[in-house]
């Protein structure tokens, strides 16, 4: 299944690349819900936590170590916010797994 953020990792739509790897990207939202506002993707098409098996785990770890890492190259030292939203009740509306990374604040709304 070719999802939207499958198309933008593949180039075939456009997106602001501030990281990637060959496991995972991170693109700016097009919305932004804070002063930074980025997407951690896996290249890897899962449509969401529900959507996980055991073999995933090591690519999820390192997802979460990876996180930090981009939020201080994004200069996040004063805290961020990561949102990871599971299906349409959790507000998910890209069904390809992602990690928000929100920041650059004084106070972020509940997103
Ligand atoms: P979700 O609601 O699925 O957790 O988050 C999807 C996010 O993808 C939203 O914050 C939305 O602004 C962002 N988004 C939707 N379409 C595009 C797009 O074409 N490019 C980028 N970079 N972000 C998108």
């Amino acid at each position: 299944m070719s999802t939207l953020f499958s198309k933008i990792i593949d180039g075939e739509i456009p997106g602001e690349f501030v990281y990637q790897d060959e496991h995972l990207v991170v693109i700016k939202d097009i919305y932004p819900k804070a002063p930074v506002h980025v997407l951690m993707i896996p290249r890897k098409p899962i449509i969401n936590l529900d959507d996980l098996c055991p073999e995933d785990q090591t690519l999820m770890g390192y997802m979460m170590l990876k996180v930090p890492e981009i939020a201080a190259q994004l200069g996040l030292d004063k805290g961020y916010r990561t949102i990871l939203n599971t299906g349409k009740g959790g507000g998910q509306e890209v069904f390809h797994l992602h990690i928000h990374i929100l920041g650059g604040a004084e106070a972020l709304p509940f997103t």
